[in-house]
């Protein structure tokens, strides 16, 4: 099979988009594939067919990455379906744009909960079992607007930089524990989160983008599953752009 074989894979937000691509990949790779939805358990349930068809095990449970006892129950089920988990990709993510002079204490809060606490309460229960077993890799899906700022998604970019400074603190806390903590940074990908831009936004967007496209969410995944092989043993604290090179550090 692959690089993965045998590993048990949790995926937060793997229904649709990246996370779904993310699933299938590491499925590809022979990992055990636990992965979450919140809303549609449709499309979670044609994911489950399709991760199988490749001849591991998934899973799925609907989950709430804002709700602590909902992500203490995710570990749980994940680590009960398939051992571990050996592998935490903190996908889950959400937009809720508007300039910062009109924007709302609800929307600040939706999004920072989201993506960044979500990432915070998932990373925390993973590790217990991570630390314990000496061999673990949290990946966490970050944005380059975390990293260069968008006009209109203050929420958003704070956010995502605060999952980058959270990715490099707790890769220093383990890193003696055999657990590498690391992020991707995607640029603009085809997915229902970019979908509703207008075509004046999207016009904007590709002149920054020097490939001159938008990324394929399958473009994505192949970066996530290399961090969690044993052949990125010794990365860690980083974050990757795959981001058809909109920010060259
Ligand atoms: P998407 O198609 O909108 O999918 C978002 C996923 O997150 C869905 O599976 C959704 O579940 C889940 N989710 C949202 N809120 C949640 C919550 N409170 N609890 C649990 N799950 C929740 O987005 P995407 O484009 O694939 O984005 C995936 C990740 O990549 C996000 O972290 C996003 O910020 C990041 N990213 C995306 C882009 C881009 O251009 N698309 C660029 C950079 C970074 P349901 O389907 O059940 O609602």
């Amino acid at each position: 099979m692959g690089n993965l074989d045998g590993k048990s894979a949790l995926i937060t937000g793997g229904s649709r988009g990246i996370g779904r691509a993310i699933a299938l990949e590491l499925g590809r790779q022979g990992a055990n594939v636990f992965f979450t939805y919140r809303s549609n358990a449709a499309l979670a349930e044609q994911v489950i067919a399709e991760v199988t068809s490749l001849g591991v095990r998934c899973a799925t449970a609907e989950v709430d990455v804002r709700d602590a006892a909902a992500v203490e129950r995710m570990v749980e089920a994940a680590h009960d379906a398939f051992g571990g988990p050996d592998i935490l990709v903190n996908n889950a993510g959400m937009t809720d744009d508007g300039l910062v002079l009109r924007m709302s204490e609800e929307s600040w809060d939706a999004v920072l909960d989201t993506n960044l606490k979500g990432t915070f309460l998932a990373t925390k229960l993973a590790l217990r079992q991570m630390t314990r077993a000496r061999w673990g890799r949290v990946i966490n899906i970050t944005s380059i607007v975390g990293e260069m700022g968008n006009a209109g998604q203050s929420n958003y970019a704070a956010a995502k930089a605060g999952i980058i400074g959270f990715t490099k603190a707790v890769a220093r806390e383990v890193a003696g524990r055999g657990v590498t903590v690391n992020a991707v940074a995607p640029g603009f990908v085809l997915t229902d989160m970019t979908s509703g831009l207008t075509e004046e936004q999207q016009a904007a967007i590709l002149r920054m983008v020097p490939m001159g496209r938008y990324a394929q969410p399958e473009e994505i995944a192949p970066t996530v599953a290399f961090l969690a092989s044993d052949g990125a043993g010794y990365i860690t604290g980083q974050t990757f752009n795959v981001d058809g090179g909109v920010v060259m550090h």
